[in-house]
């Protein structure tokens, strides 16, 4: 007779049980393992059957393949050499959260498909802007990333035009102005796409230029804004960013809301990294003005130890955020007084991911969370100092929260593709990744500490690699 059914639950036990003892071997081992995966692209394809098997397999076959075949091709996040990009920071409490979310399996459209997740959401976000010192009264929401929550707080930011463009949509239309919003050239592409995607179009962006510290010229801001109003266009929104994407640099909330103030303008404030670094009072100078803000996006799937994925966007006005997005089919129509999260997005069924955020919170405490990210920036400072102290490198960008921006420097190299060649030498030696960017035309290196495993002993061996590298390339 066929079997039907689940996955009996005594070998549900035992492959769970067998499966979390290998996570915990894997973080244990992580140190030794390549940061970046070392396989050539389409390996795991080939390594893998061309069709799925017409019978079930034992579960402890299908684990020695994650060895085997899955693992080799891992570019592991969470090694503590994991330096480029953003690092990640995820935490055994926020992997046990993502389990249970997907054993509860919620699809919390309405608060009476999950009043779980939809409350201990309120609750979770609310903690959450507590810890970093946010302003009271902010309703704020979960969506899986930060470019999915700026585009909603774009959205929201649209529908205060009244336009009717809920209504109307967007084209075919004469009676519209064009429609711009200011942001700055370090600015992250995310903001960009959210406004292709919602129809707006590349040419409503007006990307403004930077001062030394990477942060926007608030005055060439202004001039842009009274520029387009001559011409005839409609600003609508400023994002302000406190730590960008390649140099974490912060723009100034405060001279940025007032302008926003000024022409009634929505002031949306990307803090997708650096926003958990507000955990710490004594950083919390680069977001004086932040009450200004209409919304706010914070990442903590970043740097607030919870697994991908995770953004949290708060919003001052949630009537309008609903506005824009409530559509309520019959099936779906309720008579309780209640949040429905389904009317604040794009999403109708949405995951249960404030569980993890909720174990995080609780397992390490604020004062838990604060002591790992203020060790996270002492040991970025260690870094930025060793770099300040060094005839071979120099700073690329002021140092900010966690992040080093540098560059090596040798007389008689081309020092972009003598950079360019550390970075690859670095990342191909499988101890550490780190990634670059591009400031003023020329080739920057950068370090980001962030994960939960990193430790001094870890900056101490990136940066004897570093210093290793350039000898090898430069003799001396
Ligand atoms: N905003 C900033 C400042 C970022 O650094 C990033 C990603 O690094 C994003 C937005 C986009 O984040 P997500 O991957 O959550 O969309």
């Amino acid at each position: 007779m066929k079997q039907l059914g689940d996955m009996p639950a005594d070998e549900f036990e035992t492959a769970g049980k067998n499966l979390i003892d290998w996570i915990s071997g894997y973080f244990s081992r992580i140190d030794e393992l390549p940061v970046l995966a070392d396989v050539e692209p389409g390996w795991l394809k080939s390594s893998l059957p061309e069709g799925p098997p017409s019978s079930g397999e034992d579960f402890a076959r299908i684990a020695e393949d994650l060895e085997n075949l899955i693992l080799p091709a891992v570019t592991h996040w969470n090694h503590p050499n994991f330096h480029g990009l953003f690092s990640t920071s995820t935490s055994s409490p926020g992997i046990l959260g993502e389990l249970v979310a997907a054993a509860f399996d919620q699809k919390a459209m309405l608060w009476r498909t999950s009043p779980a997740s939809t409350e201990l959401e309120e609750v979770t976000v609310d903690w959450l802007a507590k810890i970093l010192g946010l302003p009271d009264g902010l309703f704020g929401l979960i969506y899986d990333t930060a470019s999915v929550s700026t585009m909603h707080a774009i959205a929201a930011a649209r529908e205060r035009l009244d336009l009717d463009i809920r209504e109307k949509g967007m084209s075919g239309r004469d009676d519209l102005p064009l429609l711009r919003v200011y942001c700055s050239e370090q600015t992250h592409s995310s903001i960009e796409k959210g406004l292709i995607t919602l129809g707006l179009g590349k040419r409503s962006m007006c990307s403004v230029a930077v001062d030394d510290a990477f942060s926007v010229d608030c005055e060439a801001l202004e001039a842009s804004i009274a520029n387009d109003l001559e011409n005839g266009y409609r600003p609508f929104a400023i994002v302000a960013t406190v730590g960008t994407t390649s140099t974490a640099s912060v723009d100034n909330i405060k001279r940025i809301g007032e302008i926003a103030e000024k022409y009634g303008l929505w002031l949306h404030v990307d803090m997708a990294y650096a926003g958990s670094a507000m955990a710490l009072p004594e950083l919390r100078h680069h977001i004086e003005g932040i009450e200004k803000a209409d919304s706010i996006v914070v990442n903590p799937h970043k740097w607030f130890f919870t697994p991908f994925d995770l953004s949290v966007l708060f919003i001052k006005d949630r009537e309008i955020l609903k506005q824009a997005f409530s559509l309520v089919p019959e099936y779906l129509r309720v008579t309780e007084e209640v949040t429905n999260q389904m009317d604040f997005g794009i999403q109708l069924g949405r995951r249960f991911r404030a569980l993890k955020l909720w174990f995080v919170i609780r397992y390490f405490g604020v004062e838990g969370i604060r002591d790992r990210i203020r060790e996270h920036v002492r040991l970025a400072g260690l870094f930025a100092a060793n770099v300040e102290k060094s005839d071979r490198f120099e700073l690329a960008a002021p140092f900010n929260f966690a992040l080093v921006c540098f560059r090596a420097k040798s007389e008689g190299f081309d020092n972009d593709q003598l950079n360019e060649e550390l970075m690859k030498r670095i990342n191909e030696s499988g101890k550490a990744y780190i990634s670059h960017t591009k400031l003023n035309g020329r080739i920057a290196l950068r370090l980001s500490v962030g994960s939960i495993r990193v430790e001094e002993r870890h900056i101490e061996e990136i940066w004897s690699l570093v210093n290793t590298t350039f000898e090898d390339i430069c003799g001396r």
